[in-house]
């Protein structure tokens, strides 16, 4: 058997060993099987990863650079990663199980968020106040918080890293990044394309681990100015107590339970399509999923079955071949997890009309999959219908008109995002306005961009990722005084 390639972390401009001295595997979804080994990081290696950020932030040659020369550095990134998309996409999908389909796609526009953060870079303008004060100058700054910890789940780790990446650098801020345990291969290869592009030793930092160890002790450190983290509700709301302790302001991107809403008057097919990339797209693993599909009853039966005639044929196999549709779940836990998820819906009375197990098709050999999965008959109390899967598992639960379906919509504790299909404009932007949800699509669905913010309404989360606005959650704002008079006034008087 050969060797597994053995990784190390990154740290201050070097590729270091785990203070610990101990690895552990990383597994190909597809295979099952283990391909790497990945340094388990602890409390050591998270103080040697903030010291450096902290010293890279305070002194050298980061701080010295103006805004623009940040900006040009983040451009020249986003060169590199579009000249290496192809490998890093194919080192995503062996570690991930994602498509390269997707991947190659997902990689060539990662780039973007680089351009327009670096271009924003030196746009951040502070303001000259028209104070109420006689010969008195006021004026504001915008500046950088110091050490960001950027905290990235398993399913899109450098695109996730990268909604925290872009704007925190662009900022002036220095950043110990820590991508899942399951997944962090690609930042591993992700950053040295970082050092390429010239950016001096310390201003990022990988460091790999378990959550609770690494991730714990990256959070809490007292040199830690700010926490970037996506991931689970429950892992946000512990990441949200430690960060508390400093006084640390956060940027919480959470789980979800979206709704898809198809009225009657819909485009059939395309609504079809739109529901299919919701919830069986990148294996229902996304934080946006729309698992939740709220179908008006007049057409509920045609558009189940033209819905599961569709989901029927999506092609399961190697995540590694432009053909295939459907790959493997990430992890074995998360595999084990859905098909938990699937007992419990037939417990309480759904109806599988689709899948319902683990996919045996001789293509999908040993590998971690679930065959797209649709259950009927869902009521909105169940907890099929509230609580987030992450996999390939809809739920189809009726509504008769507009009211009960943003009634239902919005009886969920998540709210990161919502789709609503319908041919009338009216309907649709009525129905947008009063979904509690950070994204409404219309007519569409799972579309993200650099130029538009993206975030939770509720317990999806806390701040915004991209748009103009993100910058600011990376920034400081300082008033800063200058008295033009000659003299002093009254000391014991405010002034
Ligand atoms: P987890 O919450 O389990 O983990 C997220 C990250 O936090 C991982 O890097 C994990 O490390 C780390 N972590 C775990 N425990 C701690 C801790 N105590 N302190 C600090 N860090 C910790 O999420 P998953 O990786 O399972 O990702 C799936 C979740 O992410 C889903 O709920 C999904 O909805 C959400 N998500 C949200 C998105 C959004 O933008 N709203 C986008 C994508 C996903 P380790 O893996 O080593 O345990």
């Amino acid at each position: 058997m050969s060797e597994l390639a053995k990784y190390q972390m990154y740290i201050g401009g070097e590729w270091v060993d785990p203070v610990g001295g101990e690895w552990f595997d990383s597994f190909n979804p597809y295979t099952g099987q283990p391909w790497a080994r990945m340094p388990r990081g602890g409390e050591a290696d998270v103080d040697r990863a903030v010291t450096a950020a902290d010293d890279a932030f305070s002194g050298g040659d980061w701080p010295a650079l103006s805004p623009s020369q940040r900006g040009a550095l983040l451009r020249r990134l986003g060169d590199l990663i579009a000249e290496n998309a192809q490998s890093l996409a194919e080192i995503e999908v062996r570690d991930n199980g994602k498509l390269i389909a997707e991947m190659a796609a997902q990689l060539s526009y990662v780039p973007q968020w680089y351009y327009y953060f670096g271009g924003l870079a030196d746009k951040i303008e502070g303001a000259v106040i028209p104070i109420d004060k006689p010969e008195t100058f006021n004026y504001t700054r915008h500046e950088p918080l110091g050490v960001v910890a950027a905290i990235s789940p398993w399913n899109s780790p450098l695109l996730l890293a990268t909604w925290k990446l872009a704007p925190a650098l662009a900022a002036g801020n220095t950043v110990v990044l820590k991508p899942s345990e399951f997944t962090s291969a690609s930042t591993l290869e992700f950053v040295k394309l970082f050092e390429q592009a010239g950016f001096p030793p310390g201003v990022v930092n990988i460091i790999t681990g378990f959550g609770h160890e690494a991730g714990a002790a990256l959070v809490s450190h007292p040199k830690v100015a700010k926490v970037a983290f996506t991931g689970g509700e429950m892992t946000g709301q512990k990441v949200y107590q430690a960060a508390a302790v400093g006084l640390k302001p956060v940027t919480l991107e959470l789980g979800g339970k979206s709704p898809n809403i198809v009225f009657d008057d819909t485009a059939m097919e395309n609504a079809v399509k739109g529901v299919i990339s919701g919830i069986f797209a990148a294996t229902g693993q996304t934080c946006i999923a729309g698992s939740r599909l709220l179908v008006q009853n007049s057409i509920h039966n045609e558009f189940v079955d033209r819905l599961v005639d569709f989901a029927a044929t999506a092609r399961m196999g190697d995540p590694q071949s432009m053909d295939t549709q459907v790959g493997p779940v990430t992890t074995l836990p998360q595999m084990e997890k859905i098909l938990g998820y699937i007992d419990i819906a037939k417990d309480e009375g759904a109806e599988c009309v689709l899948g319902g197990h683990r996919a045996q098709r001789p293509e999908c050999g040993e590998g971690w999959f679930v065959e797209p999965t649709v259950f009927t008959g869902v009521r909105n109390d169940m907890r099929i219908a509230r609580e987030e899967v992450f996999g390939p598992v809809l739920s189809v639960i009726p509504f008769d008109d507009e009211e009960d379906a943003i009634a239902i919509a919005n009886d969920n504790p998540y709210g990161l995002a919502a789709g609503v299909w319908t041919q009338s404009i009216k309907r649709a932007i009525e129905v947008s306005n009063r979904l509690q949800a950070g994204t409404v699509w219309v007519n569409t669905y799972r579309a993200v961009s650099y130029l538009s913010p993206f975030g939770g309404y509720k317990r999806s989360g806390l701040g915004r990722e991209s748009g103009k606005q993100a910058i600011m959650d990376y920034l400081q704002t300082k008033s800063v005084w200058i008295s033009t008079s000659d003299e002093v006034p009254n000391p014991f008087i405010l002034r």
